[in-house]
């Protein structure tokens, strides 16, 4: 057994770290137990803490890491452990409750650099608890990027431990049994089936380190107050009066009882055990409370305080130094300066918030950024037919973000409809893998923030320019197949639609309306979203006239005029919620006296309860006081609208939604054809001059880049006089086209800097004459090929620091500076999101051959467009790009990339999209 008084202190940050240390693989994860561990690469700083380890191990242990028993390492083993160059020698250190608890490390062998022998060591009281898993996980994720294919370790035979971790991190072991040591060789890139374990593992650690907030035993209040006004007293008496189904401690040093329960003075007085404690006392005293609170054993904390990063950075650092007491104690934490959050399943009533509404029991969860949107939006969901099944107000977001809480909703059966505020992302790119996936099971909806993150960017490029992060989130979203809305009106139209309805299979709208006026509103609104009002057919018209007085139209809008009444509207809905030529229908009705309004309300409730599950349905009540409760009441609930524009608008989401349900996911292509080795000596050989700087490439180098991805280029020479260049243009089959190349001319044709279409040696002489003249420090001239098509469109990428690469698309020249007509995708593309980018841009319709347009080859601009993501995926180190012109010849016959500008900037070895934390561990 180790001894833990004797443990060294650990620090999950490093004070001093050494040169190429590699920061940005700081990670904290949660391990299958909801504790919070830190991984992160090893420092020299950690010899005391390493060595304490290596003492503590048992001898079967040490014998089982190092293959003969060490009580200690000797001091030059310690410099050898902690002292690597990150590259060829590397190791993560993984540190809880404030020890190194495992390590994980590889060596590559001299005589193979593509291979390294990797080894692990978990102290004998952490293991079984999934960190050699971490370890691992990080250790060969951070190999792959380093150029190390494949991991030796060897194994004890008897070492069950560490083969389990193997094989339970799903990869294919070969054994190789000699002299009793098993010789495991695997790949360091994650297998497919590795990213389905790590993701199933990361969504059942994450669930089961929330369930201590969300599902609580028992819970403590630390700052209860007696005053019924305070924010303490209102929480305290909201969960009380919510018939919380555990106990509820009231902790308060300075009153004996509060509401009626006894009090008591710290939480560690409390005799029972803590699963969540609600924190609600100044700024200062948080974190003396919150170690209370890990002493005590508490496994989650909401801090309701403020006074953190919200104030600005001394509040930050604050909030940094009681993210460390959590982390490190294992703790999850919702919050700081938040407003608590809401349980409303019978088994656990918790009404953990200080805000005076009760919001009615239902199947939406909600989160959100802001505190005060959520209660209100909480006061809405009762008149809004919206039930909430738990809100989480997340704070700052100093731990528990959306992402988590998406995990938790993922399999919580309460929740059918996922909501969220969002004012920032936590970290894009997981939200991103983690939304699409949920997205699949359960709708999103997300409201967007006027908030924007990376502000002015220095606009060089066109890509440069038209990106933002307000592209980048919607990019994000539709990718992620979350719905996007921008008003908190569209957020509930919608998120009642969708938690009440079916998802329309299709876009085909029936109307059905006591009055012409809105159904010509309702289908002017349903037509400009691109929804169908079909004409219904013959034999479903003829039916519906039969029901109908002959003054009754019955083609789509079927306008059953002012008299009809609750018998109609029954009627008639029967038959269209049935009718298999309807994806939806919006039922219209305006009350034209008070007489029979409520039972016209109950007909539409009993013909969407009869039909439910099928046919989408909608009603819209047209009336100052709103639809009768009869709509809304009880159980199932009839979405309803005061306006047709706004039924018609949530329609329109939740049709997109079901669209992108039914879309194939696609296929990230590789080409064999490229050339990565060229590029990547082209762009280091730039770099080399840049001296640590960004660099724009030399127009050899960007032909060598764009060549070794068989991206086409026109034949093309540079000239330095007009002899020179009359013989390229010689040369060259047909007419060219001659450039100025200078330092200054960013857009040459501005400053008369392009002469396109020159014929004969006179007119060649003339142009060169014309572009040297254009600007004053020209330097030569680029003679180029004159490629001949109808159509220029650019593609462009840009690197978001919050989202990564962007990849943008549109048609070239005016369309893209002038009406902004452009598709973003976040990298990297599918083939499927290829295809998309380019529908999407509405002027794109032209390569189609639109209105006698002659056509373009749109699937080569679909492979450029996919050739260029590969390149950014090979190529990190390109962090702005500008393909404008690309032209598009006719079809079969290619794309030419025609002017090109590729910025590259070092890179600092940077974790794969796929994050870390998704290897959490939970009993099998
Ligand atoms: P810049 O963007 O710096 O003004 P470009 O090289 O893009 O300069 O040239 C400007 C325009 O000239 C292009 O948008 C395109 O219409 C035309 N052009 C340039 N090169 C060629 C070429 N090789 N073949 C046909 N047209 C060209
Ligand atoms: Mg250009």
């Amino acid at each position: 057994m180790s001894d833990t008084n004797h443990a060294v202190e650990a620090t999950l940050d490093v004070a001093e770290p050494p040169p190429g240390y590699p920061t940005a693989w700081i990670e904290d994860a949660v391990l299958r137990d909801g504790a919070t561990i830190r991984i992160r690469p090893i420092a020299p700083d950690d010899r005391d803490a390493l060595q304490a380890m290596v003492r503590g191990m048992s001898h079967e242990s040490s014998y089982q890491r190092f293959f003969r028993v060490k009580k200690e390492l000797l001091p030059d083993e310690l410099d050898y452990f902690t002292r690597l160059d990150y590259e060829k020698r590397m190791a993560f250190v993984a540190i809880l409750d404030g020890r190194l608890v495992g390590v994980g490390r590889y060596d590559t062998v001299e005589a193979e650099p593509s291979a390294a022998e990797a080894a692990f060591a978990v102290s004998d009281d952490y293991q079984q608890r999934g960190i050699g898993s971490l370890l691992l996980n990080r250790l060969t994720k951070y190999a792959g990027l380093n150029g190390i294919d494949a991991f030796v370790a060897h194994v004890l035979a008897d070492n069950h431990v560490m083969l389990r971790v193997f094989r339970s991190a799903g990869y294919k072991v070969t054994r190789d049994l000699e002299d009793g040591v098993f010789t495991v060789e695997f790949p360091t890139e994650g297998s497919e089936s590795t990213a389905e374990i790590a993701a199933g593992r990361e969504k059942r650690a994450t669930a089961a380190s929330l369930m201590p907030l969300l599902a609580p035993s028992s819970i403590a209040v630390i700052g209860a107050s007696r005053n019924p006004s305070s924010i303490g007293g209102r929480l305290f008496a909201n969960i009380v009066a919510g018939d919380f189904t555990g106990p509820v401690y009231p902790v308060n040093p300075t009153t004996p009882v509060v509401h009626s329960v006894a009090a008591y003075a710290s939480v560690l007085d409390i005799p029972g055990p803590v699963d969540a404690a609600f924190i609600v006392v100044p700024a200062p005293f948080v974190i003396p409370v919150v170690r209370q609170c890990a002493e005590k054993g508490v496994r989650g904390i909401v801090v309701i305080s403020a006074g953190f990063s919200e104030t600005g950075e001394e509040g930050a650092a604050l909030e940094a130094e009681l993210l460390g007491v959590v982390r490190s104690s294992g703790m999850r934490m919702v919050g700081p300066n938040c407003m608590g959050l809401i349980n409303t399943d019978a088994a656990i009533r918790l009404d953990g918030q200080f805000g005076p509404v009760v919001p009615p029991r239902g199947n939406v969860s909600l989160s959100s950024q802001s505190g005060a949107l959520g209660l209100a939006i909480l006061d809405y969901a009762a008149q809004l037919n919206i039930g909430i099944a738990s809100f989480v107000s997340v704070g700052n977001l100093a731990d528990v973000s959306g992402d988590d809480l998406l995990l938790y909703w993922e399999d919580d059966p309460a929740t059918d409809v996922i909501l969220l505020y969002m004012e920032s992302f936590g970290n894009p790119r997981r939200f991103a893998r983690v939304a699409r996936r949920i997205a699949r099971t359960k709708p999103i909806v997300a409201v967007k923030s006027g908030r924007t993150l990376s502000g002015a960017r220095a606009a060089s490029s066109h890509t440069g320019s038209l990106a933002s992060f307000d592209v980048a989130v919607d990019a994000l979203f539709r990718q992620a197949g979350v719905t996007r809305v921008d008003t908190l009106e569209g957020l509930f139209d919608v998120t009642g639609l969708l938690a009440n309805q079916p998802i329309p299979g299709g876009r085909r709208v029936g109307v059905v309306t006591n009055a012409g006026g809105p159904a010509v509103l309702a289908v002017d609104a349903l037509e400009s979203l691109d929804l169908d009002v079909p004409e219904l057919s013959e034999s479903l018209q003829s039916q519906l006239g039969a029901l109908l007085a002959a003054e009754a139209s019955v083609g789509n809008p079927v306008d059953m005029i002012a008299a009809a009444g609750p018998g109609e509207y029954r009627a008639v809905l029967d038959v269209m919620l049935t009718s298999d030529e309807l994806d939806a229908v919006i039922a219209i009705y305006i009350p034209p006296s008070p007489e029979g309004a409520t039972e016209v309300a109950a007909a539409l409730r009993a013909a969407g309860e009869e039909h439910h599950g099928g046919t989408t349905f909608l009603t819209v009540y047209m009336h100052s006081e709103g639809a009768p409760d009869v709509l809304s009441g009880g159980q199932s609930r009839i979405p309803s609208f005061a306006f047709p524009e706004r039924a018609a608008k949530a329609l329109h989401a939740a049709a997109e939604y079901g669209e992108w349900l039914q879309r194939p996911e696609g296929e990230i292509p590789e080409f064999d054809d490229v050339d990565r080795d060229r590029a990547r000596r082209t762009i280091d050989a730039a770099l080399e001059s840049g001296d640590g700087e960004a660099v724009w490439l030399d127009a050899d180098a960007v032909e060598a880049v764009l060549d070794s991805y068989r991206l086409s280029i026109p034949v093309s020479g540079v000239a330095g006089s007009e002899e020179e260049a009359i013989a390229i243009a010689a040369d060259i089959d047909g007419p060219v086209v001659l450039k100025v190349i200078s330092p200054s001319a960013l857009h040459k044709s501005d400053v008369g800097g392009v002469v396109v279409g020159v014929v004969g040696p006179d007119e060649v002489g003339a142009a060169y004459r014309q572009v040297i003249a254009a600007v004053p420090d020209a330097e030569a001239a680029l003679v180029q090929e004159y490629i001949a098509g109808d159509h220029e469109v650019l593609i462009g990428m840009v690197e978001d620091p919050n989202f990564g690469p962007l990849v943008v698309f549109g048609l070239g020249g005016v369309f893209v500076e002038l009406i902004g007509d452009v598709a973003f995708r976040i990298h990297p593309l599918t083939d499927v999101d290829a295809g998309e980018m380019i529908q999407d841009v509405k002027s794109a319709r032209l390569l189609e051959g639109y209105r006698g347009a002659e056509p373009g080859d749109v699937e080569a601009v679909e492979e450029a467009l996919l050739r260029v993501s590969a390149m950014i995926e090979d190529l990190p180190e390109i962090d702005e790009m500008d393909l404008n012109p690309v032209k598009v010849r006719p079809p079969g016959e290619g794309v030419a990339v025609v002017d090109a500008r590729i910025r590259v900037k070092p890179t600092e070895l940077r974790p794969p999209s796929f994050d870390f934390r998704a290897v959490r561990e939970v009993p099998e």
